[in-house]
């Protein structure tokens, strides 16, 4: 694609980078095919290549972004499937960050817009604050319907996101250390962030005794917090950018100290942007060493345990599971197959979603913000899902998973709470039923 930036233009090394993508796409449209919001609705400018254009439109005339602009770049989920399907190898994630920040620092939303957004910032990335919003969420939950009638979808889309019982509150974790069981083989940080502890604490809990159980020791690192992808994702960069430092600090002091052969992530949407601090501060002098330090030892738990073997695991109930690929697993880190064979090795039955390349409409803040096409993305893939019948589905990501449990009775668990239970864990909480059912049936 030709561009007519200015020498002035480029010397901004945002702006540079942004040139280098848009010229290596070929308009050839390949993306159109995968692209969600694109099979939704039918609309050039809601396409990887539409948005490709406007984000150039915008960065060449160098001016304020339009409500047209912001229209299709919100619509866009960031799920990057456009990316997979790319030839030209078109790097869509860095140019679209750029344009959301540009949009967050040029366009003037509407005033509830801004407040939903200024509170989503604050709220979902602060655990003590989310798990008060999470209560209130419970108790407004009926309220959901009444919501959307007055036409506050957002509001109805977070309270129909409320899980339907409050979850335990989470585990302090900072600065401690979980020894192995057997003799030590290695040692990792695992990430704690923000909204997994208070929605899902048995996410890591199973990680933990998964990793300990295979002679790892983890540490949660003195300091450690949300990674900034929620920040990122909308555009703020400043907030996003300080929290990565603050965790590049806390992992510097444990990499540098005892040592660390990886850091460990089980929420495969904040495993994309640490894989990426690298980039995000490639212009900041005092960090760009370390951020690249610290993506370079950044992995998925599957990855991980994937490279480790597992040992003695068995399934202890013949169970069929749905596994579902979060798209910043499969489409931001290309880690595929991984979670599928640990899943088979352990024993269970594992079967491949149909169209799973398609988001399930999660994406971060995105089911609140889109709530109409992040709904109508998620009765079509829990529509695939249904379709395999499977007694419980898998994925790696905490925002599939709430999202995929407010559209279907099928228990929804992360990989390592099954890995945790094949090898001698307890059962995950949403399949206690199911196992014992399926045990007494053997
Ligand atoms: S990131 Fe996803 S929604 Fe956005 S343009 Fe690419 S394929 Fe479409
Ligand atoms: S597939 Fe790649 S090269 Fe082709 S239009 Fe899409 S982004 Fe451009």
């Amino acid at each position: 694609m030709q561009t007519s930036f200015t020498i002035t233009q480029l010397m901004d090394p945002q702006i540079a980078s942004s040139e280098k993508i848009l010229r290596a796409c070929v308009h050839c449209g390949f993306c159109t095919a995968t692209c969600p919001t694109y099979v939704l609705l039918g609309d050039e400018l809601d396409s990887p290549r539409g948005r490709i254009y406007l984000i150039k439109e915008m960065l060449e005339q160098d001016k304020p972004a339009t409500a047209e602009v912001v229209k299709h770049i919100d619509r866009c989920l960031s799920c990057l499937a456009c990316m997979t399907t790319c030839p030209s190898g078109v790097h869509y994630m860095h140019l679209v960050d750029y344009a959301r920040e540009r949009i967050e620092k040029t366009y003037k939303r509407p005033a509830l817009d801004r407040a939903l957004r200024a509170v989503l910032a604050r709220v979902l990335v602060n655990p003590g604050l989310f798990r008060l919003a999470v209560f209130a969420g419970l108790i407004a939950r009926p309220l959901a319907p009444v919501f959307a009638a007055l036409g506050m979808r957002p509001v109805a889309a977070m309270l129909r996101l409320t899980p339907r019982r409050m979850p335990a509150p989470p585990a302090e974790r900072s600065g401690k250390v979980y020894p192995p069981e057997r003799k030590r083989r290695g040692r990792v940080a695992l990430l704690s962030g923000c909204i997994n502890p208070v929605l899902a604490p048995s996410t890591n809990e199973a990680a933990i005794r998964l990793l300990n159980r295979h002679g790892i020791e983890v540490v949660s690192a003195t300091g450690e917090a949300c990674c900034g992808s929620l920040a990122h994702h909308m555009g703020r960069e400043d907030q996003a950018l300080s929290q990565a430092r603050n965790n590049i600090d806390a992992w510097t002091h444990e990499l540098e100290g005892q040592g660390l052969d990886a850091i460990l992530v089980t929420v495969s949407g904040c495993g994309t942007t640490i894989k990426d601090y690298g980039f995000l501060l490639r212009n900041d002098p005092a960090y760009a060493a370390k951020a690249a330090r610290v993506s370079a030892h950044t992995r998925d738990v599957t990855e991980y345990l994937a490279m480790l073997g597992l040992r003695e695991a068995e399934a202890p109930a013949p169970l069929t599971v749905a596994y579902h690929a979060a798209c910043s697993l499969q489409h931001g880190q290309k880690v595929l197959r991984q979670p599928k064979d640990l899943l088979s090795k352990a024993g269970f039955v594992v079967k491949d979603v149909p169209e799973g390349h398609l988001c399930c409409g999660s994406a971060g803040t995105y089911n609140i913000l889109q709530p109409v096409l992040a709904e109508q993305l998620r009765a079509r893939k829990v529509a695939n899902i249904e379709l395999l019948k499977p007694d419980a589905i898998a994925t790696g990501n905490i925002g599939c998973i709430m999202q995929l449990s407010a559209g279907t009775n099928i228990p929804v668990v992360h990989t390592v709470e099954l890995l945790d239970w094949a090898t001698g864990g307890p059962v995950p909480g949403p399949l206690v039923e199911v196992a014992e059912r399926r045990a007494s049936a053997r």
